[in-house]
């Protein structure tokens, strides 16, 4: 009796308490690409908000009950596509409201998002452009370019680089200790200068997947680039090191794995890229979809080859512009680097070693990590283009199946050696005989991929 007395005086000091306590909005983000405008809300919980559409002038109102604005509205331009301002309706007691004014017609959608990396409970509203959403529903129903187009033959065809500048919008990447440098700046820095270098190239093209601060989720860049018609990818980040590893410096490389990563760091480190969707906000469905297809069947294998070899381009390139982190390529289960067209992702170097942090930030050292990248393509370009015509990139159909000879390594061979016997890649004889960075053993058996011609 005493106790159920006790339990009844609680509930009823601490339940209107707590039903009392508002949500916060602490802050807010606007960011814009060029087909819509992301806004975000940091709250201190979860929170019940209504958003409705009205015309004449047409604008977004969103309700949130029991919220309350922690200091003032952050001033928001009208920049980009979609929004004109952002600002605070009349409010009620307990309730907040937001109008956004809209330069055109919008289709909105709103999700939350639990805690995730830096970020508490969050509110996104997303903002396209409807005029946009139908004409890519228009070109989606048309057949192909490629088919439409007269017969261009395919090797006179420019060669188009895909350059993907990591990060963006509520995911700025890996964070320089002293200067507090953000990966996604640097990333797009170094992605627009490569981009000037690559239009000067005769033959070469470029294309931005992104340029601005926003965030497009990592499966997206893939998609943005085989529309664009891209020969290869090439995705630009720079590396932080956890706890007191400071030192570590220089750049390195890395291709998709079918079959587990490499080594622990690169397993680590794709881990932390592929948690630039969960960070960088895509909504819970899309979470959803983006795993189950990760489980499904990946048919990567065509690429693997191929990209190993551009990631060891790339390297020999980047070694005459400073240190390297590691001499070969690594593999993980990087998830924007799951592409049918050879993919490479350049951890230019460390954001986490000061020194590196003040060169990531200079604009001549920026231009020549650029000059670097452009160099490896150069290299890799003629293979390529080469490659065109064939069904399922070179090296790569001769994977499992028949048809591959073996090789005894004989005293004093050498992976080189062996490769330029046979005209194959050397990273090619790495991936399909598992090696590491040493020589292979007298008398070990080496599988030669039998079509490896290296152009
Ligand atoms: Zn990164």
């Amino acid at each position: 009796m005493k106790t159920a007395r006790r339990v009844f005086f609680l509930l009823l000091v601490l339940t209107p308490a707590a039903q009392a306590a508002p949500v916060t909005v602490q802050n807010l983000r606007v960011y814009s690409a060029p087909d819509n405008t992301r806004i975000v809300f940091d709250l201190s919980g979860p929170l019940e908000h209504r958003l409705f559409q009205l015309q004449d002038p047409q604008r977004i109102v969103i309700d949130m009950d029991n919220a309350r604005l922690e200091g003032a509205l952050p001033e928001t331009g009208g920049s980009g596509p979609v929004l004109a301002a952002l600002r605070m309706g009349a409010p009620e007691a307990g309730r907040l409201r937001f109008v956004l004014d809209l330069k055109v017609a919008t289709r909105p959608r709103t999700f939350v998002l639990k805690p995730a990396g830096p970020y508490g409970h969050r509110l996104v509203i997303d903002l396209f452009d409807v005029q946009v959403l139908e004409q890519e529903q228009q070109s989606a129903g048309v057949a192909e370019p490629r088919a439409a187009r007269p017969a261009e033959p395919e090797a006179r065809r420019e060669f188009v680089v895909a350059i993907d500048a990591g990060h963006g919008g509520d995911d700025p990447g890996a964070i320089g200790r002293r200067h507090r440098t953000r990966e996604k700046d640097v990333t797009l820095a170094i992605a627009r200068e490569l981009a000037k270098l690559i239009a000067q190239e005769p033959g070469m093209r470029p294309v931005l997947i992104r340029d601005g601060d926003y965030f497009i989720k990592l499966e997206k860049r893939q998609e943005l680039a085989k529309k664009r018609r891209a020969d290869v990818f090439v995705s630009i980040h720079a590396d932080s090191m956890p706890g007191r590893r400071l030192s570590a410096r220089g750049s390195s490389v890395y291709a998709v794995s079918e079959r587990g990563a490499t080594n622990a760091l690169a397993k680590g480190l794709a881990d932390e890229e592929n948690a630039a969707d969960w960070i960088g906000g895509v909504t819970p469905e899309e979470m959803d979809s983006d795993v189950k297809k990760i489980l499904g069947d990946l048919t990567l294998t065509a690429t693997i080859a191929d990209s190993l070899a551009l990631g060891a381009d790339m390297l020999t390139a980047l070694r005459a512009i400073g240190p390297l982190h590691s001499a070969t390529v690594a593999q993980a289960g990087f998830a924007v680097l799951k592409s049918p067209v050879p993919s490479v992702l350049v951890e230019t170097a460390f954001i986490s070693n000061p020194n590196e942090e003040r060169k990531l930030r200079d604009r001549a050292h920026q231009r020549r990590i650029a000059q670097g990248i452009l160099d490896g393509l150069k290299r890799a370009m003629p293979r390529l283009i080469a490659r065109r015509g064939e069904p399922a990139g070179g090296i790569a159909r001769a994977a499992p199946a028949g048809g591959d000879r073996e090789h005894v390594v004989q005293r004093g061979e050498t992976l080189s050696s062996i490769a330029r016997q046979y005209n194959v890649h050397i990273e090619a004889l790495r991936f399909f005989n598992r090696l590491g960075d040493g020589a292979p053993a007298t008398g070990a058996r080496l599988r030669i991929p039998s079509s490896g011609g290296d152009g």
